[in-house]
């Protein structure tokens, strides 16, 4: 599946880096990943200040079209940027949920006054942006949720929890999915709308996960009045305005398998260091854990080859979750057999016990494989 890069793609790649070594100073550096949820506000001050100079070069969204700040990348770019900034161990932006899944929604179906508006501000880092989808009894189900929007005027009001927030506890704008028609089925009587957070009646209530961190939230809404202007996309079409996310985003598939890969390679040097490569079922485990890495690498690579020549993603990005997700856990079990104690503090001890989360956010493991199941095997739905 070998793909050579274009040579606008290195040519991006010379004035990409050459941009970092001048301005990725000490300052900036340290969270590759970008932001912890649970962020100082001085840290998230340094991130902001960051964000806005990738956003001045263009560089924060290089697949956005040009009008919105981006550079229209195509998909090559977009893999050499997430090679420089993983290279670099640059912060990406403040928006990893408002770029990836948001912005392709606004960007196709906002009215020109919520393109204009809200885009540069998510660009920039001076609004973060959280999705409210997920609801106490709708998760997997997500069709089924309750939370309801009443028109009233020129104003919704909203009533209903929405849970497992990620950033609520930092975001001052929230991409919410509604229940406007409760007697339609019920993919058909969802809307979306653009929520400005600071509004009353919406309270955040931050849930602190086993890492110790606040990463995700519940959020209450008691008769909180949206006014009409926030809705994205028709009324009672919120389903078909959720889906549409990754648009601009398809080079990013990269980046699971540079962070997976450089993390299995700091193990196997560690598990040398400490002569545990000489033990022959640590052995087997580590090779496993590689194996894992590259074959990650070859999907992600695929799925690349396939965006270049006009393929959608389509399933190919389910497979790269399902096989992402359960090697970081089996990465973290092996490290846990590799390093004893030691595996359970630094950050070895924060991603062991975050990697839980992985096989359940953005689509658990078991929709995924009946994703797979449906859509590549051809096998009936259960
Ligand atoms: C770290 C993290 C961040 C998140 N961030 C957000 C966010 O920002 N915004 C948001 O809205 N949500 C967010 N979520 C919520 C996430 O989308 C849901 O947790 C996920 O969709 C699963 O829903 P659930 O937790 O209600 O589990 P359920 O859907 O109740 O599933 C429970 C179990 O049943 C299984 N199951 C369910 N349906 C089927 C089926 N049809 N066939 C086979 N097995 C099935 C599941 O695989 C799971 O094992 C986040 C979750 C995590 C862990």
């Amino acid at each position: 599946m070998d793909f050579t890069y274009p040579p606008e793609a290195e040519a991006f790649r010379k004035e990409f880096r050459a941009w970092l070594d001048q301005e990725l100073t000490t300052e900036f550096r340290g969270e590759g990943a970008g932001f912890s949820m649970d962020m100082a506000p001085d840290r998230l001050g340094q991130l902001q200040r960051w964000n806005r100079k990738l956003a001045q070069a263009r560089y924060a969204a290089i697949a956005w079209p040009p009008e919105y700040g981006g550079r229209g990348a195509g998909t090559m770019e977009q893999v050499v940027f997430a090679e420089e900034m993983h290279r670099a161990g640059a912060p990406g932006t403040l928006n990893p949920i408002g770029l990836s899944n948001i912005a392709p929604a606004i960007i196709e179906h906002g009215t020109e006054d919520q393109k204009r508006t809200l885009l540069p501000r998510m660009l920039r880092g001076d609004d973060i942006w959280c999705q409210g989808f997920s609801e106490p009894d709708a998760g997997s189900d997500l069709a089924s949720l309750k939370m309801t929007a009443v028109a009233d005027g020129d104003h919704f009001v909203v009533n209903g929890q929405k849970t497992w927030n990620t950033l609520g506890h930092l975001a001052n704008w929230c991409e919410l999915l509604v229940r406007t028609d409760p007697e339609a089925p019920k993919h058909k009587g969802i809307s979306c709308l653009l929520v400005d957070m600071t509004i009353p009646g919406i309270e955040v209530r931050p849930l602190i996960t086993i890492t110790g961190e606040k990463e995700f939230n519940e959020i209450f809404f008691t008769d909180a009045r949206v006014p009409r202007t926030a809705l994205l996309g028709p009324m009672h079409e919120g389903w078909r305005v959720a889906m549409t996310t990754l648009a601009y985003e398809r080079g990013t598939v990269a980046n699971l398998h540079l962070s997976l890969r450089a993390k299995i390679q700091r193990l196997l040097d560690q598990a040398k260091t400490r002569g545990a490569d000489a033990d022959p079922v640590l052995r087997q485990k580590l090779a496993r854990i590689y194996l894992e890495g590259e074959l990650l690498k070859l999907v992600s690579e695929r799925a690349i080859s396939g965006a270049i020549n006009g393929r959608d993603l389509g399933p190919e990005s389910s497979i790269a979750k399902l096989l992402w997700s359960e090697a970081e856990q089996h990465l973290g079990e092996t490290a846990g057999e590799v390093l004893g104690a030691d595996a359970n503090s630094g950050s070895w001890g924060r991603d062991r016990v975050y990697m839980r989360a992985l096989t359940i956010a953005g689509g658990t493991t078991q929709v995924n494989k009946n994703i797979l199941a449906t859509r590549i095997l051809g096998l009936p739905r259960a």
